[in-house]
């Protein structure tokens, strides 16, 4: 070692050590901390800078607190401090001075050298721990890990997706005795179901019940104006968490890089994402079985993704998460519920079987709106009258119960919602009407809701073509007692046609066009697909041909059926003039009181004599 450079080194030390001293003498006595709990903080990248006197530890924190440790092992602690940008200062113990001294030299020279780099490299220089600003060679901010406190109690409905993520959860827990055993941990997992259906909420369960760590980054914070970033901000994320391992990174809305990659667009934006998506393929392959690092991703849209995230030893554990049944919906209730106050003898189970197709967040929301109409009214527990004023804004949107509606419309609108429900109620297969109003919400000037009565999975042919003659119902019966059309059958014609295209194109119903699928691009949730089947414009007609055939003939099988029973049609459009909202019970009045009508019309008909015999 030369003079010159031993000068230099004694220069910077005393530089150093002046500055450390005055911060020395600034704070006092800085509480003391364990030496755990100081490597806990240096690895979360809270520590601003330290003072280092010979074993001892003065420092401080992002947040401007001071504390003190004492540290077994400097010369190992040196890589972690200069891999997290510490300011370091140093200050020789004077007693044993020379030993200590002489092995903290070249620790301080390459510290020194490294500072002055980082310093020439960086715009802005350390320290600038928040915000998610961008540019190259800045330190990126801190990544956003975390602890988890939610737990799989929180989630509530999708038990199926919960049994088969415990076993990951284990193996996070006891990295070892799955590693002992040779069994290979899945290394990404992805979540894939409708929006609200509790992705993010799961994998935030998933880390809190294994109690690791959580990196949780959106698909999108990697998509940047410049090209590389995001790439680079993905290196560096893997990077991060393998040294925190076992841990947990999650990449919610995964489909924001990793959608298919075009191969062809030169668009500046493209090129970015599949860089970044590049570097995600790379840093998952480069996995290796001891590191306990499990990437987890959430996606609504699974069908986007770049089929190279789904090969075998990248994404290879995927869950896929379903609309809560009636069930599972009870059960969100359950754990919502619990966060408000509930008058006493609410049914929750009726609840949860009016709200089909709810998601987990919908219900959560229901809850909500609940809450906040029990306190505009002034009550002291959430009534089921709340739940059902929530579950109409939310269907519905807000009540318009004070619009001015014309007689002429309001008769119109009555005839419509009671056709429908009596097609309803005489065909088989159908499910019951739940409920029948002609108080306009939203834009609908009424409403006929059907229950299912159980979940259902699968439908028979009968049960879809009685759903296009229910909807066919409100215009037949307009077109049957007023003897013209209005707009205000548009959503049902619309809904039919889906259903009939659906039903000749995708469940291969139709006798003409035969079991073959004819997919359209939906886009929608496990819509689209890549292997759709091309078909020609003469194929096209045929199908054309059929949709039209199939909605008329439901057309003239429903005319027939309220012609039959225009009575029953009289008798509900009637009872909805004059009570607006009709249930099912009242429903079923009205119906047996008909039947029984009928009954004694048709022996009438059919043994006029014995009648009058009697
Ligand atoms: P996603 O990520 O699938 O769009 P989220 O996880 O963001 O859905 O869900 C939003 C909110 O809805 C959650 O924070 C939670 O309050 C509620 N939620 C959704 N699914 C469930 C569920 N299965 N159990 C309990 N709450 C749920
Ligand atoms: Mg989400
Ligand atoms: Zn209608």
């Amino acid at each position: 070692m030369s003079n010159i450079q031993t000068g230099l080194l004694m220069l910077l030390l005393t530089a150093i050590g002046v500055i450390g001293y005055n911060v020395w003498l600034r704070e006092t006595t800085p509480p003391p901390i364990s030496y755990t709990a100081f490597l806990a903080d240096l690895d979360k990248g809270d520590i601003q800078k330290i003072h280092l006197r010979g074993g001892e530890i003065t420092g401080e924190n992002k947040k401007g607190q001071s504390f003190s440790a004492f540290s077994p092992d400097l010369t190992g602690l040196m890589p972690l401090l200069l891999s997290k940008s510490v300011e370091i200062s140093a200050e020789p113990v004077e007693p044993g001075l020379g030993g200590f001294l002489q092995s903290l030299i070249p620790v301080v020279l390459i510290l020194g050298g490294w500072l002055i780099f980082n310093k020439s490299q960086s715009g802005k220089g350390s320290g600038s721990g928040s915000g998610s600003g961008f540019g190259r060679g800045k330190r990126s901010p801190l990544l956003p890990i975390g602890m988890s406190r939610i737990t799989f109690a929180d989630v509530a409905g999708i038990e199926e997706a919960l049994g088969e993520l415990t076993e990951i959860v284990e193996s996070l827990r006891h990295p070892e005795k799955f590693s002992k055993l040779g069994g290979h941990i899945p290394k990404g997992i992805l979540l894939q179901g409708p929006p609200g259906t509790g992705k993010t909420l799961l994998a935030k369960a998933i880390a809190g019940e294994a109690s690791v760590p959580f990196y949780s980054i959106g698909g999108s914070d990697f998509v940047e104006m410049f090209v590389g970033v995001g790439a680079s901000r993905v290196r560096e994320l893997f990077t991060e968490a393998k040294k925190n391992a076992p841990c947990i990174i999650f990449i919610d809305e995964i489909d924001a890089i990793g959608g298919k990659r075009s191969g062809g667009s030169a668009s500046g934006s493209n090129d970015e994402r599949e860089q970044t998506l590049n570097a995600l393929l790379v840093e998952m392959d480069g996995f290796s079985s001891d590191e306990t690092v499990i990437l987890v991703a959430a996606t609504n849209r699974p069908d986007m993704l770049d089929p190279a995230l789904l090969r075998p030893g990248r994404f290879d554990r995927q869950v896929t998460i379903a609309l809560p049944d009636a069930k599972g919906r009870l059960k969100i209730l359950e754990v919502h519920s619990k966060k408000i106050v509930m008058a006493l003898g609410i049914n929750l189970s009726a609840i949860a079987k009016s709200i089909p197709g709810f998601s987990g967040a919908e219900i959560a929301n229901l809850v909500n709106e609940a809450a906040l109409s029990a306190a505009k009214h002034g009550k002291q527990a959430v009534t089921l009258s709340d739940f059902e004023e929530a579950k109409d804004k939310i269907v519905m949107g807000l009540a318009r119960k004070n619009a001015v509606i014309s007689e002429k419309d309001r008769r119109v609108t009555a005839y419509h919602e009671a056709g429908h429900a009596i097609v309803a109620t005489l065909l088989p297969e159908t499910d019951p009407v739940h409920k029948i109003t002609i108080i306009p919400r939203g834009r609908a000037l009424g409403l006929t809701q059907q229950l299912p009565l159980d979940d259902r999975y699968t439908y028979s042919k009968e049960y879809i073509l009685n759903r296009i003659k229910i909807l066919m119902g409100g215009r037949v019966a307009e077109e049957l007692i007023f003897g013209r059309l209005t707009t205000g059958a548009s959503n049902d014609i619309l809904s039919a046609t889906e259903i009939a295209t659906r039903l000749i194109c995708e469940w291969g119903m139709n006798s003409t066009i035969g079991p073959v699928a004819h997919m359209q691009d939906q886009g929608g949730f496990l819509g689209g697909s890549s292997t759709m089947k091309p078909y020609s414009e003469q194929t096209a007609q045929r199908i054309d041909r059929e949709i039209k055939k199939t909605i008329e003939a439901c057309y003239g099988e429903t005319r027939q059926l309220l012609t039959d029973n225009n009575k029953f049609l009289h008798t509900l459009a009637e009872a909805l003039l004059i009570n607006e909202t009709i249930d099912a019970e009242e429903m079923s009045i009205v119906y047996h009181c008909y039947m029984s009508d009928k009954k004694i019309e048709d022996s009438l008909k059919s043994h006029p004599e014995e009648t009058k015999q009697a």
